[in-house]
């Protein structure tokens, strides 16, 4: 384990500050000149730096920054957390808004991509920025913070619909807000009936684990249902500080998630994936998705292909503990959202058998009931509540009588929503 007091720079700080966020959060390394004083970098390379960091944020914490195994020069912290020369180059499939999430932006602040469930961006500000993130158009924004109007209309706009039943606080990283402000949107999210549940997504735990302590702990669990979605991409970021940090968090009964990026030169390896989610759930973290690299500028030097990540899937479920495997996703490029990509196990099927292989390539295969049809008696409690009782995407073609979607079904939805008309 790396000790911060071989790093020259870092030697007589002591361990109280070491281990307090707010010395972590202040002493950030921002600018190329800082980081030439922790790290090797020749004159020409600095050059380059410095004009990335005229593009794109430049951020690193101590902590996160002592991870760097100096003497490799592929280390997979530093990669993620130093600017590279590669971020200049911009791939033609490169996009501002990869995902086309200001198309779905109802109200500064708010992502609504999906009809039951919408983003709050609080800040646009984070403790690291990571060098591929999909959001780099905002956080490399210096003036980051959602103002207090943009809070206040995006909690009216979750009060006025009521289709709303989950909110996830994101960013940049929310962590970066004090206690106080973050209970004060946490409590008035939490005052709306329909809200039922809250979640939160901080790379803290991974970047700066300091920033978890009892009193935020505390204060999450006053709001539960409450859940935590951190963002571990290496197994060398699971360092007893993170073990410490993730624990306190799901001691507080707060279930803790995890979100990988697919780097490539990082963790685009099956066995490196192996070993990150066995780490995780060993530290009672849930692994929940796997993302396909995004197409955000100047990051084309991370991206592998999509069969790297079917891959790494085909080398993890039944392979190991069936709760460890994450969903691999592909968050379509243009606002396509979340779509979730697998090996085939499903060979083929007839209307009484469908045939299977195993993850062990041993093909066998399941016979149906031969009354197949459900009893659905059509209009149950659970189906007669308004919010079960909408038809959406493909069950709309499934459980009704049209033939196909019209564009109206699909997008007419996104307009409406887009120009902040009911749903
Ligand atoms: C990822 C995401 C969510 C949450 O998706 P889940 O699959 O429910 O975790 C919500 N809104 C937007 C815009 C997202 O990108
Ligand atoms: S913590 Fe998240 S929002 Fe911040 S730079 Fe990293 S990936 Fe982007």
């Amino acid at each position: 384990m790396p000790d911060y007091r071989e790093i020259e720079k870092f030697k007589n700080v002591p361990e109280d500050d070491w281990n307090n966020y707010r010395w972590q959060l202040r002493n950030r390394i921002t600018t190329v000149d800082h980081l030439t004083e922790i790290l090797k970098i020749s004159k020409s390379e600095k050059e380059n730096l410095e004009k990335v960091c005229r593009k794109f944020g430049f951020s690193v914490t101590p902590y996160y920054l002592s991870l760097i195994d100096r003497n490799n020069p592929d280390d997979p912290i530093k990669k993620q957390a130093i600017p590279a020369v590669n971020e200049l180059y911009n791939a033609p499939e490169d996009l501002i808004d990869s995902i086309a999430e200001d198309s779905f932006s109802p109200v500064p602040g708010v992502i609504h991509r999906y009809p039951d469930r919408l983003i709050l961006i609080v800040t646009e500000q984070c403790s690291m920025y990571c060098r591929f993130c999909t959001r780099r158009r905002l956080v490399s924004q210096l003036d980051g913070m959602a103002s207090s109007k943009d809070i206040d209309r995006a909690i009216e706009y979750i009060k006025k619909k009521k289709i709303i039943r989950d909110v996830l606080l994101t960013g940049g990283d929310p962590l970066i807000l004090g206690d106080d402000k973050l209970e004060n949107i946490i409590s008035r999210i939490r005052a709306i009936d329909h809200v039922e549940i809250i979640r939160i997504g901080s790379r803290m735990p991974v970047v700066c684990p300091q920033r978890i302590t009892e009193k935020l702990c505390k204060m999450f669990q006053k709001y539960h249902p409450f859940y935590f979605n951190t963002h571990f991409n290496h197994p060398d970021e699971i360092t007893p500080e993170a073990k410490r940090a993730s624990e306190m968090i799901t001691d507080h009964g707060i279930p803790l998630g995890n979100q990988t990026v697919l780097l490539k030169g990082i963790n685009d390896c099956p066995y490196i994936m192996k070993k990150l989610v066995h780490e995780l759930i060993k530290i009672r973290i849930k692994p929940y998705y796997i993302y396909q690299c995004d197409l955000a500028m100047g990051t084309s030097h991370f991206r592998t292909s999509v069969a790297k990540g079917i891959e790494i899937i085909e080398n993890l479920r039944q392979h190991t503990t069936g709760f460890a495997v994450p969903t691999f996703i592909i968050d379509a490029t243009g606002g396509g959202g979340k779509i979730p990509v697998m090996p085939n196990y499903l060979i083929s099927m007839n209307d009484r058998k469908v045939v299977l292989r195993n993850y062990e390539g041993f093909i066998s295969s399941y016979t149906e009931p031969e009354d197949k049809l459900s009893r659905c008696p059509g209009s149950c409690a659970v189906c007669k509540e308004p919010k079960f009782n909408v038809r959406r995407g493909l069950s709309k073609i499934l459980e009704t009588n049209k033939f196909a979607l019209d564009a109206d079904d699909i997008f007419g939805e996104r307009e409406r929503r887009a120009r902040g008309e009911g749903v």
